[in-house]
């Protein structure tokens, strides 16, 4: 069903679209990347990004990219939901939705030429899923060059990938200001995803244990970063059927963590198949 909020967004699916649509942009543009499949955190960085580009254009993408998939990981299944998607898009203040297909971003391929994530990009996520920001950093880059945005907007619910990308704007000098927003949680605690609706209801409830884990991390942070790390290790192995990939407490910028410094608690575990990442801010 088509209905005014959806009318209200201008859709382009190549190149061209999007040029000749953003050639009438006027003010500030801010772009929101994203997969797809989008929920309520998805909105609020769309909202987000509607408030800083004030009277300007807001541009959500939606891009199942291929190049940060490793063989075997979920990209065949990974949920394509387009009109409701727009839908969502045009209720949260969106003007224009860039959803094009995989020829249209990488017409040559494979590109010869990504961006090195560098050594951050190997630890974390970067360890458990080789190659992954690698992909994640050159779509980015692509995105940048298409949408010429003034302001990109990130979710801290993939904290690794927004650090990256602060990274790659600060190293690679890219005109682009990259804000952070918060993770947004469903009931109970558990930080939304696209990937949620793998989970059987009864892995759903078991999940939760997630973010009690970083809140116990946060409750001991003032015995140091191995209480912290203990404490959410202790309450995630209440639920054997959760296997942890990693607990890793670090500085906000992802080195070592300091002192009496703002520190972050990072989890990535496997609930059945799915796998889920989460992280809170911890202060020592
Ligand atoms: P994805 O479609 O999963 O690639 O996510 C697109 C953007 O939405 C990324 O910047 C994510 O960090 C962000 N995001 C995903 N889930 C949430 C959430 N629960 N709260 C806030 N932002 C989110």
């Amino acid at each position: 069903m088509i209905t005014a909020d959806v009318e209200s967004v201008a859709v382009a699916t190549t190149r061209a679209e999007l040029s000749e649509i953003l050639a009438l942009r006027a003010g500030k543009v801010a772009l929101v990347p994203t997969m797809g499949a989008l929920h309520e955190g998805h909105a609020s960085l769309v909202r987000h990004a509607r408030e800083l580009a004030e009277a300007g254009t807001v541009v959500v993408s939606i891009f199942v990219n291929p190049l940060q998939f490793a063989a075997g990981e979920d990209l065949d299944r990974y949920p394509r939901t387009l009109e409701a998607d727009l839908e969502l898009c045009g209720a949260a203040g969106a003007d224009v939705v860039f959803a094009p297909s995989v020829d249209e971003v990488y017409p040559g391929g494979v590109p010869q030429v990504t961006v090195d994530p560098g050594l951050l990009g190997s630890v974390l996520e970067g360890e458990v899923r080789p190659g992954h920001f690698r992909g994640v950093l050159t779509v980015v880059a692509k995105l940048f060059g298409l949408v010429r945005p003034d302001i990109a907007v990130f979710g801290e619910k993939d904290y690794q990938q927004l650090v990256l990308i602060k990274r790659m704007v600060s190293d690679l000098c890219m005109p682009v200001h990259v804000v952070g927003a918060p993770t947004v949680r469903e009931e109970g605690g558990l930080a939304r995803s696209s990937r949620n609706r793998y989970l059987s209801p009864d892995e759903r409830s078991r999940a939760l244990i997630l973010n009690e884990a970083l809140g116990a991390a946060a409750a001991n942070a003032t015995g140091g970063v191995e209480a912290a790390r203990q404490a959410a290790l202790t309450v995630l192995a209440k639920e054997p059927q959760i296997i942890v990939d990693y607990v890793e407490v670090r500085a906000e910028d992802l080195g070592d963590p300091t002192p009496h410094a703002p520190a972050r608690a990072l989890i990535a575990a496997r609930v059945g198949t799915t796998r889920l990442i989460d992280n809170s801010p911890i202060v020592f």
